[in-house]
């Protein structure tokens, strides 16, 4: 078997652009899925998917490994930057899902098969929509309350908001207060048995990260997300050690190495890789052994498209340490029009059970993702209330 060709299919779907990758073969209907999604790259993706594709054209598509190889380590530039691993990531989830199709079984079954019966789901408040879940002012805790009942009447048992408001790298009491209102809003009208979690987005620095996780501790989030920039592994590993919540982290890591120092300074509990960024299911299930060593749990990263979420869930079918995937369910309306799923969400619990298909178990329709060709993405920027640069 032989690889015949590599395109990108782009999808505008209101935030971002979903880049989902077809890699195509000489056998037949037999082809593979991935997703490369890279909010306000979609063009240097594309592009990178463009010049990786003659490493791979006429080979066989099931030597996954070496093929990832390949691409990582050939063209002297090593894969880790954003854009690049990105793109292989994308193959890499497409060269699987070929596996899959060519052995007939699901792509959990080719890691040893599955290791649990269901999977929880959580949502954003919201549910991905892009207002409720990036925009709603952070001193409007009701507002918060009630997108978190929400939630719960949705089904979910765990959800994740933005609770969090930018702030410089040092601020008075006011940010800290507000969030404090929210959260407490939110546990508030939920109680104890549903899950909170609260995504920092990397927004405070380590000194404001630190006086956010101290003051919500009380509140027994099930993990508190990126606290400061990920940069700062120390400043990730000295809140996680200050307080009781688990920190969670990873999202914006590209590769295995990059990994062991976050682990190696235990800067999370939580290890947050994407599929779509980390080098694809090759390199997430090198990290996935890596956490294993020192107990960290894995929650993949997830707000982007379709082929992105079963990737999630057939990795989460293989992994011992996957808690919980992140979902998104309303960012666009017509988010089941382009794909077919293989796996089953029971919509009152907000459990999935394991597709049962070959490799991702997913068709994307061609002809609807057409119907949203690229478009720019909507600029998601922070200036601080002196004109200075903010994290969004
Ligand atoms: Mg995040």
């Amino acid at each position: 078997m032989k690889i015949t060709a590599i395109q990108t299919h782009v999808c505008h779907a209101r935030m971002r652009n979903w880049i989902f990758v077809k890699v195509l073969t000489d056998q037949p209907g037999l082809y593979g899925w991935g997703e490369a999604t890279l909010e306000w790259h979609t063009r240097g993706v594309v592009g990178t998917i463009e010049d990786l594709a003659p490493l791979l054209i006429g080979e066989d598509p099931t030597c996954v490994e070496h093929l990832w190889q390949m691409m990582w380590r050939q063209h002297f530039w090593h894969g880790s930057g954003v854009t690049r691993s990105t793109a292989i990531s994308g193959i890499d989830l497409a060269l699987w899902d070929i596996v899959g199709k060519a052995y007939g079984v699901p792509c959990h079954k080719l890691w040893g098969g599955s290791v649990r019966d269901s999977i929880r789901l959580y949502c954003h408040l919201g549910g991905g929509d892009l207002e409720s879940f990036y925009e709603t002012p952070v001193d409007h805790a009701k507002q918060f309350a009630d997108l978190a009942q929400e939630a719960v009447e949705d089904g979910f048992t765990a959800f994740k908001s933005m609770a969090v408001p930018p702030t410089m790298p040092i601020e008075g009491l006011g940010p800290i207060k507000a969030a404090d209102a929210c959260v407490a809003a939110m546990r508030e009208a939920v109680g104890a048995d549903i899950d909170i979690m609260v995504d920092c987005h990397a927004r405070p620095s380590p000194a404001m990260g630190m006086q956010f996780a101290k003051t919500l501790d009380q509140y027994g989030l099930y993990f508190f997300e990126e606290p400061c920039w990920p940069e700062s592994v120390e400043g990730l590993a000295a809140i996680n050690a200050a307080i009781a919540t688990p920190v969670a982290a990873g999202e914006r890591l590209t590769h295995l190495a990059a990994f062991r120092d976050l682990f190696v300074a235990r800067g999370c509990e939580i290890c947050q890789l994407d599929l779509t960024h980390c080098g694809g299911f090759t390199e997430a299930r090198r990290i996935a052994a890596l956490a294993d060593a020192y107990r960290i749990a894995l929650a993949p990263h997830n707000p982007q498209g379709p082929v992105s979420t079963a990737a999630s869930l057939e990795f989460g079918f293989s992994q011992p340490s996957y808690i919980i995937c992140e979902s998104v369910h309303n960012d666009v309306p017509w988010r089941d029009d382009i794909v077919d799923e293989g796996f089953t969400v029971d919509k009152k619990t907000r459990t999935v059970s394991a597709n049962t298909r070959p490799g991702l178990g997913i068709s994307i329709n061609e002809d609807e993702v057409k119907k949203h060709p690229f478009e720019q993405e909507i600029a998601q920027r922070v200036f601080y209330r002196d004109g200075s640069v903010g994290d969004w």
